[in-house]
């Protein structure tokens, strides 16, 4: 169950809102050697230690100053759920107390291992992270975008939604594609992608992260520039700037022409794949007219477009479209020389698949059925 307030206490700053560097010059004025700040984020991230007391090689003296200016602590496990035979497991997890007191926030994290060969080994372990606790992005297929927006989470809560998943099992994959736009929490996302790949953190391969944006064009410009080999995707959802504006109101200022060239810079500058996400929404966006147009629209670019049949979730104005109709938008998109798939989907039934991450504390407990 959730923790409650005596459990935190919050004069205590997690360790991971740091950088490493900054880590190392606060331990500097400690007149700590400049290795120690490395040998932490090992305890941390290798050995996933969740307290200073572990770090048996460091001097108690440190260990005990440590404890009491920085926490490691992991986020509490409000409640767990599996699905898929278990290659599907979503984790609610409670961040604790605000500064100013308010509780209750929580945030959902899933891991999806991916076992190809069917050896009972997992070759891939994903796991797709929030970045804020609900959304302002307002999508009206989504249900996060129902709920409204509460605040943005911390470079730490973004690691240890990772961390949650890496003390179990190796992680291999990360998809910032959880409750949040990440790029609307841009200096988080970066910060944690930091610790995730660079060698003393948790050194995933850059190539092996997707972050998915429903298009904030200077985010993703921003994102071109800091030096990553990330993958992006771009959420469309539309081929024409009318039908893209009612299905996502924030994106009214952007104009799919703009997403397409910022798209096309992110590829020269990165030398990354761009993909475009599609929600197909019945009758709303999947016509074969609505394919070839949005072939038009993309045409000529590095780019694969990913069709996403819409889970049922908020709207119950918006339905999944048949097989038949999916399968028609998939071929005349193939005809017109797109490279284009339709996204498999995992952990429906627990509601974990894209647009499905909600944060209803309450409900959540009830319902819950811990591991
Ligand atoms: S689809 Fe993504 S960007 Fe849109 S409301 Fe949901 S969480 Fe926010």
């Amino acid at each position: 169950m959730s923790a409650g307030l005596a459990e935190y206490d919050l004069n205590m700053r997690p360790l991971l809102d740091l950088s490493l560097e900054a880590l190392a010059a606060e331990l500097a004025t400690w007149g700590e050697p400049a290795y120690r700040a490395r040998q932490i984020a090992e305890w941390v991230f290798r050995h996933g230690a969740t307290d200073f007391e572990a770090m048996t090689p460091l001097p108690p003296a440190l260990r005990a100053r440590l404890a009491e200016t920085f926490t490691i602590a992991p986020l509490p496990v409000i409640a767990n759920r599996a699905a898929d035979d278990g290659a599907t497991t979503k984790a609610l997890l409670d961040l604790g107390p605000t500064p100013d007191g308010r509780t209750g926030d929580a945030v959902e994290t899933v891991r999806m291992d991916y076992d190809p060969d069917d050896d009972g080994e997992a070759d891939r372990t994903t796991v797709c992270v929030s970045t804020q606790v609900g959304c302002a992005m307002g999508c009206r297929f989504c249900a996060t975008g129902q709920q409204g927006f509460t605040r943005n989470l911390s470079p730490s809560e973004i690691i240890a939604q990772v961390l949650h998943f890496s003390r179990e099992r190796r992680v291999t994959n990360l998809v910032f594609m959880g409750m949040g736009e990440p790029l609307a929490n841009y200096a988080s996302t970066v910060a944690a992608i930091r610790w995730l790949t660079r060698p003393e953190g948790l050194d995933l391969r850059q190539r092996g992260i997707t972050v998915s944006t429903v298009g904030l064009v200077h985010g993703i410009d921003r994102l071109s520039r800091e030096g990553l080999q990330i993958g992006l995707t771009i959420s469309l959802h539309a081929p024409d700037d009318e039908l893209r504006r009612q299905l996502i109101p924030t994106s009214a200022g952007t104009t799919i022409d703009e997403l397409v060239e910022a798209a096309r810079l992110y590829i020269e500058r990165c030398g990354r794949r761009v993909t475009f996400a599609y929600a197909l929404l019945d009758r709303v966006n999947d016509e074969p007219e609505q394919a070839r147009a949005l072939a038009r629209r993309i045409r000529g670019i590095q780019a694969h477009v990913n069709l996403i049949p819409y889970n049922p979730t908020a709207g119950p104005d918006l339905r999944r479209p048949s097989r038949e109709r999916v399968r028609a938008f998939l071929h005349e998109l193939q005809a017109a020389g797109i490279n284009a798939t339709v996204r498999i989907e995992r952990g429906v039934e627990i509601a974990a698949a894209c647009g499905q991450l909600r944060t209803d504390v309450q409900r959540a407990s009830m319902m819950a059925v811990d591991l």
